[in-house]
């Protein structure tokens, strides 16, 4: 619908004869704009009792028709309107795609299974591959559900790592993940002697660039972003370059600005994402290049239900020309990961991918068959909620950030610290102009804000603290990017800050 905040405030302002200030103490208390509308148009005599599902049609279709806020805007305020409190609650909760009615994904795919009586199994698969529970509930009601599967040109999500603080904790996972671990501790607790082999892992180096998958079938090539979009015109040479391979693909990988066989910083591939199309010498003055880790599909057939090594076998032998292979080192301790991890940061790269290789490719899971180790320091993705004015020469820009990590069950963001240094002058001027549009609420020189904007947090420790509402706070916390690739449902949970935390608990009392 493409309804800002700003609108949405202004009609709820309207409707329950609020001023902003007012509105943003309203929304102070409740962080969520559907209470907020309950609590605005409470204030207000509403008749109320009225929308009904043919109306909400209505009203969806004249907002995506109209164009620009001005126009979408009476829309809104007579539907807004004519909404009792409760209505209008859950009228703004839709159009903002934030119900946080405790409703999870997992429990829609429940609902449809039994609905249409489809088992659990088909309904996750299916919702996996279209990446659309609505799409999923509607094939499962016409008995389709069976015909859905990974066919070129429609992208499927992405398959996620878990981080890891240390290369320890890293090999500790891998213990509990691999079945001869369980195994072999369910027989030595019983005394039993086994013969056991060590588990082995792929390392991958973790490329500091963008995800990508690459569809390719005949003359038709197509490369989508982390978020589904098509992205071939910023990426044209690969493009032309897969065109010309025998075999149709779907692959998985990143594309990363590099030279020869030197990473490039990320911030050199930023450049070539901001340019437009056909800018002849971007090619040359930053070089970009596909490196390939997965395989989906190939002609005709999807692999995803097949082990990690199966998949990579058949990517290797597809010609090496058109992009460049990641490169797998096996690891058998916690010991070969760390050498591994210093390695892949001095050929510039960001850290490790470990990879179960007998794993199935799980698409938009961050489930512990990937894991990934990144710095010699933590860093958790964080959400901006509020913007403060900086000191000295930053007095007159938004430069110091208060961020949240997401509570799962609740869906509630957390604060978790506050940071302002790591950022370039023209990244803090940017943000400013974007928090300065997107401000909620300003209270003195803090502007509590809406929460859209990703940062990359590193910090050197992260502790139990009354400080924040998280009930964590971090010492020497720095930005180390805007992650424009993440929404704020991406970020990093509760749970893995406090299993952050922990685990640097424990590392420190067996140090002592
Ligand atoms: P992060 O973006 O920090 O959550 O880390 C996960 C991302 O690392 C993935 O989504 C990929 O974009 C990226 N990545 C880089 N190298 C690899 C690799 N070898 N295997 C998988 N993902 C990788």
């Amino acid at each position: 619908m493409q309804l800002g905040w700003a609108l949405i405030r202004d009609v709820l302002c309207a409707a329950g004869d609020l001023t902003e200030s007012e509105f943003g103490q309203v929304y102070l208390k409740h962080s969520d704009l559907g209470e907020t509308t309950f609590e605005a148009l409470q204030r207000q005599a509403h008749a109320g009792g009225v929308l009904t599902l043919e109306s909400v049609d209505a009203l969806f279709r004249n907002l995506l028709a109209a164009k620009g806020p001005r126009n979408k805007q009476p829309f809104l305020a007579s539907a807004i309107g004519q909404c009792s409190p409760l209505e209008g609650k859950f009228l703004v909760k839709i159009l903002t795609g934030d119900l946080r009615i405790g409703l999870k994904e997992g429990l829609v795919e429940d609902a449809i299974a039994q609905a249409f009586s489809v088992s659990l199994d088909q309904v996750k698969t299916a919702n996996l591959l279209l990446g659309h529970v609505g799409e999923t509930a509607s094939l499962a009601r016409a008995g389709q559900l069976t015909a859905v599967t990974l066919i070129p040109f429609r992208p499927i999500k992405y398959m996620l790592a878990s981080p890891e603080p240390t290369a320890a904790d890293i090999w500790q996972r891998v213990l509990e993940w691999h079945d001869g671990g369980k195994a072999r501790a369910e027989s030595a607790s019983l005394g039993l002697k086994v013969a056991t082999t060590a588990p082995t892992v792929w390392i991958e180096d973790k490329y500091d660039g963008i995800r990508a998958q690459m569809h390719k079938v005949g003359d038709v090539v197509s490369i989508y972003s982390r978020d589904l979009k098509d992205i071939t015109h910023t990426f044209q040479e690969m493009a032309d370059a897969a065109r010309k391979l025998p075999e149709d693909f779907i692959i998985d990988g990143e594309i990363v600005a590099m030279r020869g066989r030197q990473a490039l910083p990320y911030s050199e591939l930023q450049r070539r994402l901001g340019r437009k199309e056909g800018d002849l010498f971007l090619n040359e003055q930053i070089p970009a290049q596909f490196v390939a880790f997965d395989l989906l599909w190939l002609t005709g057939e999807s692999f995803m239900n097949h082990p990690l090594r199966t998949r990579r076998q058949l990517l290797e032998k597809l010609s090496p020309d058109a992009f460049r292979l990641a490169q797998i080192t096996p690891a058998a301790s916690g010991e070969d990961i760390e050498a591994a991890f210093v390695a892949a940061r001095a050929r510039g790269n960001e850290g490790l991918m470990i990879k179960d290789p007998q794993s199935f490719y799980t698409p938009g899971r961050r489930g512990l068959a990937w894991l990934k180790l990144k710095k010699a320091f933590a860093t958790l993705d964080c959400v901006v909620v509020g913007a403060e004015y900086g000191h000295g020469k930053r007095k007159d820009v938004l430069s110091d950030y208060t961020f949240a990590v997401r509570d799962e069950p609740s869906g509630e963001l957390k604060v978790i610290g506050k940071a302002y240094t790591g950022l370039t002058d023209a990244e803090i001027a940017r943000l400013t102009q974007h928090f300065l549009k997107h401000t909620l609420h300003q209270t003195g020189r803090y502007h509590l804000v809406q929460p859209d904007t990703v940062l990359e947090i590193a910090f050197d420790l992260l502790q139990a603290s009354t400080r924040h509402s998280s009930g964590l706070a971090m010492r020497f916390p720095r930005i180390v990017r805007i992650r424009e690739d993440k929404t704020p449902a991406e970020i990093d949970t509760l749970a893995t800050a406090w299993r952050i935390a922990r685990s640097a608990q424990e590392a420190s009392l067996e140090q002592v």
